[in-house]
């Protein structure tokens, strides 16, 4: 119930220094002075966190949990992600979303999964709906499923210049927009529009239209896997000085020249004097990775894992391309100011006891999600449902 992390130097994202962290259950109870917290006659447990460097449990805000996939048959359907899977990576709150599949996937078993993944000890949100519009809905509409439905924090992901899109006019997709706008203002939520986006020529025509043409605020859209080719990813700066948010996305090395690393899109961004706070870092876990060939066609699939963003976290800070505060600002704290995840991102009182620590060497040692240990001394102790009976 109680736990002590002691003589830790916080990262939260805010550099405060050495401090004690007291965990009360969910929550930081307090942080304090080294040995300023005494605490006597209840059991504690106590974590020396003297040669470890605490961050906020990263948030991953595009996750495809119920798997994703399916491009070349039912056979590519990816596998659903497991909660060891996310904990083992330091990712202690997900996003989850469908993809191409809202055939032979739906919004309810999204919504379920993220229900059993939050009892499995993470944190959940989903968008409800998938790449097509009109997309499929659980309520009967977007906007009601936001303002409804407490873990419908947005809709996505809507594919935009994609061959895989269901192509949608500027109209079908102001509209999607505005739904998930007043659901968000009905429900009290963020009510973001999340578009995939592909390699076609159109990039993010329709956002820079939306802000020339409309009254709908910049912040209401986002898109993601902008650094999936130079041409997007300039596209993506100039959303950004417009006051627009963008999500990268991890994956493995880059082998294209096209593609644009993590670590070299932050790089780029931080360069151009650009807000980092306006960038969030997704993994698009257990979606594939289809390779297509000039035709179109199918040629090879592995599936996306939150290992590459993991890596990407220390890569970025290890290259001394950003500080460790400007990557626990990206990995965690910009998703959830952007989503509006109360109590989340931010090692700070009150606020609930997500905490990963790592040693020097950027290795991690520690796990707390909720206040619950899932990592100890590098060990993993978080088990799935199904992973405890072995
Ligand atoms: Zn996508």
């Amino acid at each position: 119930m109680f736990k002590l992390i002691t003589k830790t130097n916080i990262f939260g994202p805010d550099g405060q220094g050495r401090k004690d962290i007291l965990i009360a259950g969910e929550k930081i109870a307090a942080l304090e002075e080294p040995g300023k917290i005494n605490i006597k006659g209840i059991e504690i447990e106590v974590i020396d966190g003297s040669d470890l460097l605490a961050v906020p449990g990263f948030i991953d805000p595009h996750v495809h949990i119920t798997g994703g996939g399916g491009e070349g048959g039912p056979a590519t359907r990816a596998p659903e992600i497991r909660v060891e899977d996310c904990l083992s990576c330091g990712v202690t709150g997900v996003i989850g979303c469908l993809g191409t599949d809202s055939l032979t996937r739906h919004p309810s078993s999204l919504l379920a999964k993220a229900r059993a993944l939050e009892i499995e000890g993470l944190s959940t949100w989903i968008f409800v709906g998938a790449y097509n519009l009109p997309t499929p809905t659980i309520t009967g509409s977007v906007r009601s499923d936001i303002a409804l439905i407490d873990k419908v924090i947005g809709a996505g992901e809507i594919a935009l210049s994609d061959h895989r899109s269901s192509q949608p006019t500027f109209e079908e997709f102001l509209h999607l927009v505005a739904e998930c706008r007043l659901g968000g203002m009905l429900g009290g939520k963020a009510g973001v529009a999340h578009f995939h986006l592909g390699d076609g020529r159109r990039g993010l025509e329709y956002f820079f239209r939306m802000v020339e043409e409309t009254e709908i605020p910049v912040t209401q859209v986002i898109p993601t896997h902008i650094n999936r080719n130079r041409r997007l990813f300039e596209q993506g700066l100039q959303w950004v000085k417009l006051g627009g948010y963008i999500d990268l996305t991890t994956g493995p090395e880059p082998v294209d020249e096209e593609e644009i690393s993590v670590v070299e899109a932050l790089g780029q961004i931080k360069q151009a004097g650009l807000p980092l706070t306006q960038v969030t870092v997704s993994s698009d876990s257990n979606g594939s990775l289809p390779v297509f060939d000039k035709q179109g066609q199918l040629i090879g699939l592995t599936v996306a894992s939150q290992k590459d963003f993991l890596r990407a976290f220390q890569k970025v800070v290890q290259d001394g391309i950003l500080t460790l505060k400007e990557a626990a600002q990206v990995f965690s704290t910009n998703a959830a100011r952007f989503y509006r995840l109360f109590g989340k991102g931010k090692i700070i009182n009150g606020s609930e006891a997500d905490i990963l620590l790592f040693n020097r060497s950027l290795e991690l040692q520690y796990v707390l999600s909720r206040g619950k240990m899932m990592m100890e001394n590098s060990q993993l102790r978080a088990k799935g449902t199904f992973s405890a009976k072995e």
